[in-house]
């Protein structure tokens, strides 16, 4: 009988140690995940992504950003929008922002006043159905815009200060290399969600940027932080 209650006994004392340890080993790791995510006071960064959605690849790239709890910005084909409603659904509630990159991938230099407005509005009435609002930045096709553009699309045109050139399919670790080297304050990268290769190095840049200090932006927060000055934005009224 007493043999048995020291071994009822030993068997709590190591249940206790098992779970000692592991409670200890949780709040070891809890201690140290929100120190490497977030460097409030870093430089500021816009990663962009035009032409989509394309499910399988802008999916990736959100899965890596809800990973490290970070944003990007996604300009969006109005033609790209039905069928792909989750997709920009997700974008916002992982607090990306949704730009307007035209209905068509029209180059607007060479519309009139009113097919340049119409690319616009029936982008943003896309917004509007799927998310309630429309787009608050837009980015032009190829960066092309004349005085007719300027004129007749209101909003903030936001180029770029990196090209990466990832539309057509890239070595992945060169992509990398090139993204974090030319990385700067206030930089606006230009990607595409559209090739395989451009979502599997998000896995690698992410994470470096971030161990950079870098402070990931959208291009409505970079404006705003800046005060409309940041490069690569030309605001409407802008000379
Ligand atoms: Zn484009």
């Amino acid at each position: 009988m007493q043999k048995n209650v020291k071994a009822a006994a030993m068997m709590l004392c190591l249940v206790c140690l098992f779970l000692f340890l592991l409670s200890n080993r949780d709040s070891r790791q809890e201690a140290v995940l929100p120190a490497a995510a977030v460097n409030e006071n870093g430089p500021l960064i816009a990663l962009t992504f035009d032409d989509g959605p394309y499910p399988n690849v802008t999916t990736h790239i959100l899965d890596v950003l809800e990973e490290h709890d970070v944003c990007a910005t996604f300009f969006v084909l109005g033609s790209r929008v039905a069928g792909r409603e989750d997709v920009l659904l997700r974008m916002e509630s992982l607090g990306c922002e949704i730009g307007n990159h035209t209905y068509s991938h029209a180059d607007l230099t060479q519309l009139s006043a009113a097919q340049c407005a119409e690319e616009i509005n029936k982008t943003n009435a896309e917004f509007e159905r799927v998310l309630g609002h429309a787009a608050a930045v837009v980015r032009p096709p190829y960066g092309f815009y004349n005085a007719t553009v300027r004129q007749n699309v209101p909003y903030p045109l936001v180029l770029w200060t990196v090209d990466t050139n990832d539309w057509k399919p890239r070595n992945t670790s060169e992509l990398t290399e090139y993204v974090v080297q030319a990385a700067q304050e206030g930089s606006v990268i230009l990607m595409h969600d559209q090739q395989d290769s451009t979502a599997e190095a998000m896995d690698a840049i992410i994470p470096e940027l971030i161990a950079k200090g870098f402070r990931f932006v959208t291009v409505s927060e970079l404006i705003a932080e800046t005060g409309g000055a940041c490069m690569a934005v030309k605001m409407p009224g802008d000379g």
